[in-house]
């Protein structure tokens, strides 16, 4: 089994009935294009969530979930490759974030479809079969107890190591994916209506900047670059620590080059030597 979108320091459930539901139609593998990481909490206890019976009788599926009791508590679900069911829902359409540049850019593309099973206006974001917020980017469930206080220390930790992972597996893949305030975005974002409290009411104990802080710490030294002739039509690359990553969409670019600062030009050959291929 591949290891592609799977955690090596998680307690990885997988196989035959360990994975939660995931996938559209249900099962179906690799249709995440992550735009953005959603951060959740449970509402309850993580042994609940790593009951994979459980998560099977009532219909949960997501990505990762990490405990607030100790550091290395981390479970995932399924592949960050593939889409989940845990973000899925609008609480009402007009309250969805859409001052969120990219759950503004994400909603051109779907049509919102009701879902009154959930609640009367309650609507899903739909490209076809597949709900795009699930698509989107992976769910990542904190430990809360059902508390809304500040979160302890080691929730923090267990966070920034899930985000950080993220981080390293989308360089991996050559994904392109900046990191900003947009990125990270909280499920009350998508939800005010039902989830107005996830990850903490209105984000307010959700530890946004920490987390941020130490996705972006790697990419502080990151120039941008336009390679005029190169013969992949892509021009735009974000060059770091490892493989030159490409930008693959003028959105990015323009993110790019705000924290980053102007492109500057470069040889195919130069690039080429860094180790674009
Ligand atoms: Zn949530």
């Amino acid at each position: 089994m591949s290891d592609r979108g799977w955690c090596s320091f998680a307690r990885q459930h997988r196989g035959p009935g360990r994975e939660g539901p995931f996938g559209y139609p249900a099962g179906a593998r690799n249709q995440a294009r992550p735009v953005i990481v959603v951060s959740h909490r449970m509402g309850g206890h993580k042994r609940t969530l790593d009951d994979d019976q459980w998560r099977h009788d009532n219909w949960v599926g997501v990505t990762f979930g990490v405990g607030r009791y100790k550091v290395g508590d981390i479970d995932q679900y399924c592949s960050v490759w593939d889409a989940h069911w845990g973000n899925g829902i609008a609480g009402a359409v007009p309250k969805y974030d859409r001052a969120n540049v990219r759950l503004a850019a994400l909603e051109k593309k779907g049509t919102w479809n009701p879902r009154p099973q959930y609640s009367p206006q309650a609507h899903s974001l739909d490209s076809g079969v597949m709900n795009l917020l699930n698509a989107s980017g992976p769910c990542i469930e904190h430990e809360d107890a059902t508390k809304d206080e500040p979160w302890p220390e080691p929730l923090v930790q267990n966070s920034i190591m899930v985000h950080q992972w993220i981080d390293e597996e989308f360089k991996r893949e050559g994904w392109p994916f900046t990191w900003n305030a947009d990125a990270l975005v909280g499920h009350f974002q998508i939800d005010a209506v039902n989830r107005l409290s996830c990850p903490s009411y209105m984000g307010k104990y959700w530890p946004k900047a920490r987390i941020l802080a130490s996705v972006k710490k790697e990419e502080e030294d990151m120039t941008i670059v336009a390679c005029a002739d190169s013969p992949h039509g892509f021009q735009n690359w974000a060059l770091g620590s490892g493989n030159p990553r490409l930008i693959g969409s003028a959105a990015e670019l323009t993110e790019a080059v705000k924290l980053f600062g102007p492109a500057k030009p470069i040889s195919w050959g130069l690039l080429k030597t860094l180790g674009a291929t």
